[in-house]
């Protein structure tokens, strides 16, 4: 047995089963040992422009409970982790788990966070700078926190328990009120060197596009986002009026449109593909990942643009290249976030990076 588990068993975090009837083999017995995901918990607390999340996840990355709610916005950072610590209280009791069951709490954070995974920098959608939201959390709880950037989490989440089990590299593309990447490299999270996710929001995919608010021209997330597409219905008589900021019904209005072979929505539908593999064929160009992941808005969309991705990509790809691109819908759906969240908390306070590495 190894010093690590040693010190996971005396934790309580795992236990020892009876060995295997080896019969007449000779040699030391194994000892074999297995998580016990009822007694800790990890808590998961996922931020994005509006929403929140929050969830109890056991050892095995299992949901035993979790709550999403909307808030309008501007919102004042006390006023949403105040919020998020009520939500996460109400899921405990429910779920009938204590604060001494939990070893740590994740937090998946919408922007750009510090090296020391403790402060939010930076929240471009929430108007947000320099939260430090480790504190806060530690303070309300009592319990250790630690802060990621939200995409890079649910790209963890899917690297470690979805789509992407036992893979090396991963891109994890996330569309809601902007664009997102979570790259893992080497079976490790890519960090970046200011902090940051990949900006593929920023990526050009229209020369002659519309002004981004970050100062270029034709961004990614100037022709496709949870704003871009349901002000596109309108001008396509596909919706009556814009969504409310809560009304999540829109994506699935538009998959059923093109399932209805309207021809607007078809329309619409080509041009989502067409921006959509321009970026893709970037991130397979540069770094040639063994799955693309497609969450948020992508994942909503993916019964009417997934085959189109799959079908048009890879005639665009060097001929070696084209046989291994595979592109998946996020297996967590809308609780990547929360499972992301989790699976950094798990990482950092449960296994350990070096733990990791000899499961993987
Ligand atoms: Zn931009």
């Amino acid at each position: 047995m190894t010093n690590v588990a040693a010190e996971l068993l005396e934790a309580g975090l795992i236990t020892e089963v009876a060995p295997e009837n080896r019969g007449t083999q000779l040699g030391r017995p194994t000892t074999r040992l297995q998580l016990t995901p009822a007694e800790h918990f990890v808590l998961a607390v996922q931020i994005g422009a509006g929403v929140l999340q929050v969830g109890v996840v056991d050892l095995t990355s299992h949901v035993v409970g979790s709550e999403l709610t909307d808030f309008a916005l501007p919102a004042t950072p006390e006023a949403v982790m105040g919020l998020a610590v009520v939500m996460l209280r109400r899921v405990m009791g429910s779920a009938g788990v204590g604060m001494h069951q939990v070893v740590g709490l994740g937090v998946g954070a919408a922007g750009l966070v510090d090296q020391e995974q403790r402060i939010n920098l930076n929240s471009q959608n929430l108007g947000w700078a320099d939260v430090a939201m480790a504190d806060y959390f530690e303070r309300e709880l009592g319990v250790d926190v630690l802060v990621d950037h939200n995409v890079r989490a649910m790209a963890a989440g899917e690297a470690q328990y979805g789509v992407g089990r036992g893979l090396e590299s991963l891109v994890f593309v996330y569309v809601r009120t902007g664009i997102g990447a979570g790259l893992i490299l080497g079976g490790r999270e890519y960090r970046g060197g200011t902090h940051g996710a990949a900006e593929i929001g920023h990526m050009r995919v229209e020369p002659q596009g519309r002004e981004c608010n970050c100062g270029g021209i034709g961004c990614f997330e100037t022709v496709l986002s949870d704003r871009v597409i349901p002000a596109r219905m309108v001008e396509e008589g596909l919706l009556v009026k814009l969504p409310e900021p809560n009304d999540r019904t829109w994506p699935a209005a538009l998959v059923a449109a093109v399932q209805r072979d309207e021809p607007r929505a078809i329309a619409l539908r080509d041009e989502i593909v067409q921006y959509t593999a321009s970026s893709l064929l970037n991130i397979i160009n540069l770094l040639n990942p063994q799955v693309i992941v497609l969450g948020g808005l992508l994942h909503d969309l993916a019964p009417i643009i997934l085959d189109d991705l799959r079908s048009s990509i890879p005639p665009q790809v060097l001929p070696r290249l084209r046989d291994s691109i595979r592109i998946e819908p996020a297996s967590f759906g809308t609780e990547a976030g929360m499972i992301g969240a989790a699976t950094v908390a798990l990482d950092r306070f449960v296994f350990g990076e070096h733990v990791l590495q000899t499961t993987r």
